[in-house]
């Protein structure tokens, strides 16, 4: 199986390319951030209680995101691979995610960051926040805390990766295409 983490923080484009990587290679797409926003449109009790982390920009909590990252992943049968977007975003939610994909006898392949300048950051998030109606884009004190929280405790999640040998960078920036040829040439390379 091929099990790609695409890595970076808050604009860097992981859902935009995931969307270009999915048909290419077959895999499945585990947005836990499209998962969360499903459920708050259709009101669950799930939906509900990441409402109230997201809409401040802070981490919906461990134990929840894992049970329900695990349980959309077992929903696939016979899945070719898994592209996880937003995924593992805490070194517990690292580990977490090996033990899972051991369970059922695969592993992660490489995690690819995106690598974004703030600047141009801020620039992306300002813009979808126009078109896309998520609460979270609205804000700039809402943006700015999740840029933090990222910086703290998402980023170390690259040590845990590198650890394993299992970590590279690509440019994010440039258009949609250049950055999708990228990620093909990292990806045919491994
Ligand atoms: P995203 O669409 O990936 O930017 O996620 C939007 C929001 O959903 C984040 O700011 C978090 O509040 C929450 N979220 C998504 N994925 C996770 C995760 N792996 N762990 C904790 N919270 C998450």
């Amino acid at each position: 199986m091929l099990n790609i983490v695409l890595f970076g923080p808050p604009g860097a484009g992981k859902g935009t390319q995931s969307n270009q990587l999915i048909e290419k290679y077959g895999l499945i797409h585990l947005s836990t951030g499209d998962i969360f926003r499903a459920n708050i449109k259709g009101k669950t009790k799930l939906g509900v209680l990441a409402k109230g982390f997201i809409d401040k920009g802070q981490l919906v909590p461990d134990e929840v995101t894992i049970n329900l990252l695990k349980s959309e992943a077992q929903k696939v049968e016979n899945p070719k691979g898994f592209i996880f977007d937003g995924f593992p975003r805490t070194n517990k939610q690292a580990v977490a995610l090996d033990d899972f994909l051991l369970e059922i006898g695969t592993s992660i392949t490489q995690m690819i960051s995106l690598d974004v300048d703030e600047e141009e950051l801020k620039s992306r998030l300002e813009l979808r926040a126009k078109d896309s109606g998520r609460v979270d884009d609205a804000d700039p004190a809402v943006i700015q805390n999740r840029i933090n929280v990222y910086r703290q405790e998402t980023a170390p999640v690259k040590d845990y990766y590198s650890g394993q040998d299992k970590w590279m960078k690509i440019d994010g920036q440039g258009t949609i295409e250049a950055i999708t040829q990228r990620l093909f040439d990292a990806i045919d390379s491994l």
